[in-house]
């Protein structure tokens, strides 16, 4: 009885999909002017997330504002996935193929800074802020879902897309748990996106400059005692911090080129005349693949203890995140690639370009104003030098995934700081997200329209990245996410934070609300 069934099901779907593949053209060309009639919503999200300034899993406000606006809009939404309080996944659609989008959301420790102006100039003092630029990635996913959603729903498509927050990405603390979860088990395409200030993508190890890495703290226990009356008695922990620091140091000078390891002191006790019973130190140990990562890992556990034992302390440790170094797929790059030509970097207006310059001239960059061309997809490098990590690289290895980098902030920046939050709540960053959300739509109709060019991508993952590499998580089965972080940190300063969130009802924008004149830069002498 059911062969005839399948018959006809293969009759009505042959030229459908033929139909679905004559369209692509005209469907992309609809999906970028759709992209354009966001515009308003598009800035309302990069202005509405800078302004609320959250740091890695204390995102509450980001995340009630972007599920409010997907749910109103159809999509179903899932929370606190993966024992992660500010994490989800919104959906909508149904059946394959399942393209999914990630995009960070967190923000950076003492990086406020009032936007549009070209000189360091905090909103709230010490205050965190968007001084990454993760404010604009939601605008970018976000729209193109909506349009994408609008365009399935009109011309009857079939497929599934999937909306996933990078929560804490600063902190590398979250995509080794969804995927261990199994947020990506059904998922065939990643579209993830980044802030930068070139229109790019890459595939494989790309520039090379990118490692994996484990962020582990260290918690050493003494013995308190009064440290002029008995201090004999008591054990130091911050001694054992130190002695692990200076081991570290000596060893640093034997470790292969590539490793890059840094640390912060995260108690170093309470006051002079006590001897620290507690201290405790947070190392980002980083090399290119999963064995060295691993090999600095154990260094760092066995220079610890060592140092535990030449103060007769104690000590325990944590892994409170982890990634893989990232691995792009080449089919999707490719058709990412196309796309971004099509769409084109965005107009730059004098005032953006003057803004660019003036923040290059004031923290003594090479003074060259905003990028205009775009680059042709690059071969990857010979060589790896290692550099930043991101935790999408869990992902990278689990489904075939790309990266795009949109252009909405300032070249020659030193990230992670002030002067990487100057444009993110200025049209630099509302027409860099414009023009990224037009390319994760045409990127995704490529998919959702051509199931070959997912097998093709698939078969890429299979024979070529993951021939001889597989996937092992650094994650243990007793590690949970580090979802206490920052709340101590974000408390202090919601209040402050608050008096500045932006009212799109009252504002066209959060310049406007600020009463900042854009560009605001130092007069020239
Ligand atoms: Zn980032």
């Amino acid at each position: 009885m059911r062969a005839p069934g399948l018959v006809v099901l293969m009759l009505c779907a042959a030229p459908f999909v033929l139909g679905q593949q004559a369209n692509l053209q005209g469907l992309k060309q609809e999906a970028a002017a759709e992209v354009d009639k966001l515009q308003t919503l598009t800035q309302q999200m990069v202005d509405e997330i800078f302004s609320f300034s959250e740091l890695g899993f204390q995102e509450f406000e980001t995340s009630r504002y972007v599920t409010g606006i997907l749910e109103k809009n159809g999509f179903h939404v899932e929370r606190e996935v993966a024992g992660i309080p500010t994490a989800w996944v919104a959906s909508y659609g149904g059946g394959k193929p399942v393209v999914a989008f990630i995009t960070d959301i967190d923000c950076i420790p003492r990086a406020s800074q009032k936007p549009g102006v070209a000189y360091h100039d905090p909103l709230v003092e010490g205050a965190p802020g968007h001084g990454e630029g993760h404010n604009s990635g939601m605008a970018v996913n976000v729209t193109a879902a909506l349009v994408l959603k609008k365009l399935m729903a009109e011309y009857h498509l079939t497929g599934t897309l999937k909306i996933f927050p990078g929560v804490a990405e600063e902190l590398l603390g979250t995509k080794a748990f969804y995927v261990r979860a199994g947020l990506f088990r059904d998922v065939d395409i990643v579209l993830g996106a980044h802030v930068g200030s070139e229109f790019a993508t890459s595939y494989a190890t790309g520039d090379g400059e990118s490692s994996g890495l484990v962020s582990v703290q260290y918690f050493f226990h003494g013995k308190a005692a009064h440290a002029a009356m008995a201090p004999w008695r008591g054990l130091s922990a911050l001694d054992a911090v130190e002695l692990m620091d200076t081991g570290w140091d000596f060893r640093r000078e034997h470790l292969r080129p590539a490793q890059r390891s840094h640390r912060v002191i995260i108690n170093g006790g309470d006051q002079p005349n006590v001897v620290p019973s507690e201290a405790a130190v947070w190392y980002y140990f980083r090399e290119l693949d999963y064995p060295h990562i691993k090999e600095l890992y154990d260094l760092g556990n066995s220079i610890a203890d060592s140092a535990a034992k030449m103060t007769s302390t104690a000590v325990d440790h944590k892994l409170v995140g982890s990634a893989w170094p990232a691995f792009f797929n080449k089919t999707i790059a490719e058709a990412q690639q196309k796309n971004i030509e099509t769409v084109g970097m965005p107009k730059w207006s004098d005032a953006d370009q003057t803004l660019a310059k003036a923040l290059q001239k004031e923290i003594g960059a090479k003074v060259e104003g905003l990028k205009e061309k775009i680059e042709p997809l690059a071969e990857p490098a010979k060589e790896q030098t290692g550099g930043p990590s991101d935790d999408v690289g869990d992902i990278s290895w689990n489904v075939p995934m790309t990266y795009l980098m949109y252009p909405a902030n300032i070249p020659n920046l030193p990230g992670h700081s002030w002067p990487n939050a100057v444009a993110m709540a200025t049209p630099i960053a509302h027409k860099g997200s414009t023009a990224g959300a037009k390319v994760q739509a045409l990127t995704a109709l490529d998919f959702l329209l051509q199931p070959q060019l997912v097998q093709q991508a698939w078969d890429y993952f299979r024979t070529v990245q993951t021939k001889d590499i597989h996937y092992s998580s650094f994650l243990g089965p007793e590690d949970k996410p580090a979802i206490e972080m920052n709340q101590e940190k974000m408390e202090k300063f919601l209040p402050q934070l608050k008096k500045f969130y932006y009212d799109p009802a009252l504002y066209k924008s959060y310049l406007e609300q600020l009463g900042i004149q854009y560009p605001t830069v130092k007069r020239q002498p």
